[in-house]
């Protein structure tokens, strides 16, 4: 069983650790001019585009495993330490979907590499009015020459991703849009709600083109905080073993002229 002493140990070692990171950060974090061809890296700019898990808040697809949320000691009921639990779907929340996913022998999430999740996005506005991303709808954007496309429909105007309701009427990829983004290369493509599917599709057809193409999907961004126009994206799945997704982290920094962006 945890005790005090474990309990006193963890609080020391973290003073510890604080008055490090302290030292170690203090003296560079101050934004200095980059003359060696190397910078440092800092949260500067960055803008966290997920959901928050809350029971409360999060919204769970239909007839998908809830949120548990539980503490087995928690302070403010006068235990020695806070421990929890948390059971949830694979799917809940920011998420990403490994071809595992929907392709037959497809990779789980802890074998997807990281290339896809890590560099140039483009995000891309979809009327509130437009269900369907097909084809059409997206040939009325600049999409060709992005390397990851980020979809911001109306489940982000109307701030899906943080009301524990489920909506079956969000915008999804339709087939025909997912196979030319998959024709065109993209190594990533990202959406604001739960599914990139349409809501009772006769077949999995988006995902399995883009899962097909080892193309991960990132689901449930809550893109509220950004606009259209060009990021660097960070998106992070748990590395859970032979799984078929994982909530992540997703973070946007604004791609500017003179600021060095990740790459490609
Ligand atoms: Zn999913």
């Amino acid at each position: 069983m945890r005790g005090v002493g474990a309990a006193i140990g963890g609080v020391r070692s973290l003073a510890v650790a604080v008055a490090l990171g302290l030292l170690a950060c203090a003296p560079r974090d101050q934004g200095a001019p980059d003359t060696t061809g190397t910078r440092e890296l800092s949260a500067q700019g960055w803008i966290d585009v997920t959901a928050t898990l809350d029971p409360a808040r999060t919204p769970v697809y239909e007839g998908d495993a809830p949120l548990k949320f539980d503490f087995l000691k928690d302070m403010r009921r006068g235990d020695n330490l806070t421990l929890s639990v948390y059971s949830l779907g694979a799917h809940s929340g920011t998420h990403i979907d490994a071809p595992m996913h929907f392709v037959a022998n497809g990779a789980p999430i802890d074998l997807v590499a990281l290339d896809p999740l890590i560099g140039a996005a483009r995000v891309i506005d979809i009327p509130d009015s437009v269900r369907a991303i097909d084809a059409t709808e997206l040939n009325r954007h600049d999409w060709r020459s992005a390397k990851r496309v980020l979809f911001r429909t109306r489940s982000t105007l109307r701030g899906w991703m943080d009301s524990p309701q489920f909506h079956r009427d969000f915008a999804y990829i339709a087939p025909d849009a997912a196979q030319l983004l998959a024709d065109a290369g993209v190594l990533l493509v990202g959406v604001d709600y739960i599914s990139a599917e349409q809501f009772g599709a006769p077949a999995p057809r988006t995902h399995q083109i883009l899962l097909g193409r080892r193309i991960p999907i990132v689901e449930g961004l809550d893109l509220r905080p950004v606009q259209a126009g060009d990021y660097d994206v960070i998106v992070l799945p748990l590395k859970v073993a032979g799984h078929e997704g994982a909530p992540a982290r997703a973070i946007l920094r604004k791609r500017t002229g003179n600021q060095r962006s990740l790459t490609p």
